[in-house]
């Protein structure tokens, strides 16, 4: 009943405001999917050949793992990204972060869902955690793109989510200006679990893009300091080749 009614609100929702194309902008039919036919193959999806650990693209089919993986840099135990982050991703991707475009992800959400649900299902997560916006950029955007996506898949999946359960204190400089050292750095001690009686021992963490695969690292070492055991990373979009 309670899922009749909802339907019924977002029905209502669709008409009132049609959905708008998270690429190009445009009205989009009724019902007709999230992303308009023109921008549809914009969008590439992230394929094989990549790093079984990062799950970066590589260039060479054979090998297994890109560069950097093959020194074994990472804490957690692998990453996942549904798409490849390229203009038309990151349109997507900033629209929701910097033009409060919120509804961008029920699209991202749905390209992890149809391309990662069951990597998701086959690692056995007993929770969700978004990766937590920095206090600062929580309080001058007012939502975590990141906890939104998650919750979809949360709801889509039945995967418990743990929205509060790590907190992440200001960044002490912008991520972008540094190097892969600097991030480290950067990043160290910015994570905080706030909840001492929850367990987690494999760990799905969602985050809207993949860069170098630093915040995970740090957050999956704070989770495992906590007893986590296993954590796989999620991300609506990746890197270039390397
Ligand atoms: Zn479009
Ligand atoms: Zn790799």
């Amino acid at each position: 009943m309670i899922m009749a009614v909802e339907k019924l609100i977002e029905f209502g929702k669709d008409i009132l405001f049609p959905r708008r194309c998270p690429v190009c902008d445009d009205v989009l039919e009724f019902r007709r999917g999230l992303i308009c036919a023109k921008c549809r193959n914009k969008i590439k999806p992230l394929k094989a050949p990549f790093c079984a650990v990062c799950g970066q693209p590589v260039r060479n089919m054979e090998a297994e793992l890109c560069d950097l993986c093959s020194l074994g840099i990472h804490e957690f135990d692998k990453a996942r990204a549904a798409v490849i982050y390229n203009d038309a991703a990151a349109r997507v991707v900033l629209d929701m972060k910097n033009n409060n475009k919120r509804e961008n992800a029920d699209f991202m959400a749905s390209c992890i869902l149809e391309r990662l649900g069951r990597d998701i299902i086959n690692f056995r997560p007993d929770g969700i955690v978004p990766v937590p916006a920095a206090e600062n950029v929580l309080a001058e955007r007012g939502f975590n793109q990141a906890e939104i996506i998650a919750l979809k898949i949360s709801k889509y999946l039945h995967i418990p989510l743990y929205n509060s359960y790590v907190k992440r204190l200001k960044a002490a400089k912008q991520q972008k200006s540094l190097d892969l050292k600097g991030r480290r750095k950067n990043l160290k001690k910015s994570f905080i679990i706030q909840k001492n009686d929850v367990k987690l021992k494999r760990v799905i963490l969602v985050d809207d893009v993949y860069t170098t695969g630093c915040t995970a690292d740090e957050l999956t070492s704070v989770l495992k300091s906590k007893g986590a055991d296993s954590v796989m990373s999620v991300t609506f979009a990746a890197g270039v080749p390397r």
